[in-house]
């Protein structure tokens, strides 16, 4: 099943193809078309997989539809959370080569700890298309008034497993209260525990289920 018939535009799957992608993984073939029919989703899916682009895709051709608040206030209308500072910089470095070439050049950024905040702060000037975020600096950043969710309407909790597990509950408990309510949110984990299912009853809606 190639990229296109998932409802990818020829210009990414092209792009796509350039890459090396031929042929979409598992979970891409299952994610993508609900990603695009704006579908909530718990993707079980092992790191290796292909969720990156599963959730990545979809997403960054939503992006290509010009807005109206672009470049004007410090918001962002896709915001990904991810555990480390290694995956969200990761996940930020696969999206910008998706992205290279599209015809609408999208504004993508990763912030998180463990780095000054200064360079972030300038980076997020004007807002971005795409933000990926460790929770903690991520409400450093907020309450800095450097970016604001409430334009965010596309949510993905990348390794939502391991964010639980490293402690963030209470940031990502802070995070929702600050989003708005209507939006689609995407949930990607390695496992399913207690903790997840909770996590995942109080963030999705109606969500669709793919294991893969
Ligand atoms: P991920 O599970 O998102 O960390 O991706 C694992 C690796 O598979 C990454 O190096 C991707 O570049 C690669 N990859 C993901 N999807 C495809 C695909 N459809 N075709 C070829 N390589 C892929």
């Amino acid at each position: 099943m190639p990229f296109p018939s998932l409802g990818l535009s020829d210009a990414l799957s092209q792009h796509l193809a350039q890459l090396g992608y031929q042929t979409p993984t598992l979970i891409q073939q299952q994610a993508i078309p609900h990603v695009l029919d704006n579908k909530d989703i718990i993707g079980i899916a092992q790191t290796g997989s292909g969720k990156t682009a599963a959730f990545g895709l979809p997403l960054l051709q939503r992006a290509q539809q010009p807005k109206s608040s672009r470049g004007r206030t410090n918001v962002t209308p896709t915001l990904i959370l991810a555990p480390t500072r290694e995956l969200a910089s990761q996940i930020a470095e696969s999206l910008k080569s998706f992205a290279f070439g599209l015809p609408e050049p999208l504004k993508i950024k990763a912030v998180y700890g463990g780095v000054s905040i200064n360079p972030q702060m300038l980076a997020l000037r004007g807002g971005c298309d795409l933000l990926i975020a460790t929770p903690g600096r991520l409400l450093d950043l907020i309450n800095q008034n450097a970016i604001s969710l409430s334009q965010t309407t596309q949510l993905v909790l990348d390794e939502a497993d391991k964010m639980l597990a490293l402690g963030f509950s209470e940031e990502l408990e802070a995070i929702k209260a600050l989003l708005p309510k209507k939006r689609q949110t995407l949930l990607f984990s390695a496992t399913f525990s207690k903790d997840t299912e909770q996590l995942a009853q109080q963030w999705l809606c109606s969500p669709v289920w793919l294991e893969v």
